[in-house]
């Protein structure tokens, strides 16, 4: 049976050119990049340029850019890097009530170490308040960090207000942007963003690597410590093939960048107009204004998410019927719970993302199949 892939925010297939890009550094260019030798020398060179690709997807200077282990190292790290640094300006970190775990477990993990976390609300499109980022302020604050966009319903935040906001007031202002990196135009100079996160495998490199993005003016703690690998910042031996594909795929992306926004966009709407004209009792999650352009996350009433997700699969289709992380649990995510989802709706909530690989008829395909099992589960 031919496989329908729309789980890409829960991850990519490994794009060809950034596998070919990868290859010889398996077994012909295996050098460690602190050697002094040739192949040592080849593997740093193609590790700089795989970081000189990354930068230029954000616009950053190359050594802002520092290669982790995927998204949640680089939320960790930007997040208790700060924190621990600036203990003597502040203790007191804003973030909002629908970030990925990776920023909320670390928040949590911070609060049992004394320090204090506000969590914004926010409404029911998932967008927080200027105004109320703006009176959480203290003079303890340190850090702002709200991801650039949701990984359950798209919504895109305020980026460049919060960047103005966070900037006046001297404060520092990271963002997970593992959603939205490759999905959308970042500029962190235009939006005044000093500390990102992005992760590999969301756009088309392997699991397991990802970078963080540190103004040059910002002074952080490393998390790991060891040798002098990523300017002391984060010690081991270079994931050397992960970097390389990594920056493959950030060149790609930029690239392709107007053309992917507009087909995914395309795929997207195509794919929400023919559910809406065909099912009622449905709730379209998130913001349709500011939202990732592969991004759908429709709720259908009185219906199971998780025997959905089965029948679909049945017929194989893979998606998610909520975030990658929630899934498996049956209680509504704490996305949806924030933007204030009532049960009935909440339980049967289909994520559906789209990729560069997804067609026209692969829509039809899963939208026969959708609108058939959800009439079936009704009767
Ligand atoms: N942040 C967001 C918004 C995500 O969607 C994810 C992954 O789903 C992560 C962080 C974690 O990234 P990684 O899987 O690379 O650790």
């Amino acid at each position: 049976m031919k496989i329908r892939y729309f789980d890409n925010a829960a991850t990519t297939k490994v794009k060809k050119e950034v596998f070919n890009k990868m290859f010889p550094y398996f077994m012909q260019e295996y050098g460690n990049p602190s050697s002094l030798y040739k192949m040592g020398r080849t593997a740093k060179a193609a590790v700089e340029e795989a970081r000189r690709n990354v930068a230029k997807l954000i616009n950053c200077d190359k050594n802002e850019i520092y290669f982790t282990s995927g998204g949640t190292e680089s939320d960790n790290t930007a997040l208790k890097g700060i924190m621990y640094l600036e203990k003597h300006k502040g203790k007191h970190i804003i973030t909002s009530k629908i970030e990925h775990p990776a920023i909320l477990n670390t928040c949590k993990t911070l609060e049992e170490n004394g320090y204090k976390v506000t969590y914004l609300n926010v409404n029911k499109d998932g967008i927080i308040d200027i105004e109320d980022l703006n009176n959480s302020i203290t003079k303890d604050t340190v850090l702002i960090s709200i991801m650039f966009a949701n990984n359950e319903i798209g919504s895109i935040q305020p980026i460049q207000a919060i960047g103005e906001i966070a900037n006046k007031k001297g404060i520092i202002f990271h963002t997970d942007a593992v959603q939205a990196c490759g999905n959308l135009n970042i500029d962190v100079k235009k939006l005044k963003i000093d500390m990102l996160s992005l992760s590999g495998h969301k756009i088309g490199a392997p699991k397991g690597i990802g970078a963080l993005y540190v103004n040059k003016n910002i002074k952080f703690k490393n998390l790991i410590d060891g040798g002098h690998q990523e300017k002391d910042k984060r010690a081991g031996t270079e994931n050397v093939p992960g970097m390389i594909g990594l920056g493959e795929a950030c060149r790609i992306a930029k690239d392709h960048l107007e053309t992917h926004i507009y087909q995914m966009t395309e795929l997207r709407d195509y794919y929400i107009s023919k559910i809406k004209s065909n099912l009622s009792d449905i709730k379209i999650n998130g913001s349709m204004e500011h939202r990732l352009p592969g991004n759908s996350n429709i709720s259908f009433k009185n219906i199971n998410g998780n025997e959905l997700l089965a029948k679909l699969d049945e017929k194989g289709i893979c998606a998610s019927a909520g975030s990658a992380c929630s899934s498996g649990s049956n209680l509504p995510s704490h996305v949806l719970t924030a933007i204030g989802l009532p049960s009935e709706y909440a339980d049967g909530t289909l994520r559906v993302t789209f990729g560069d690989d997804n067609t026209k008829e692969d829509v039809d395909y899963l939208v026969t199949n959708l609108i058939e099992i959800v009439e079936n589960a009704k009767k």
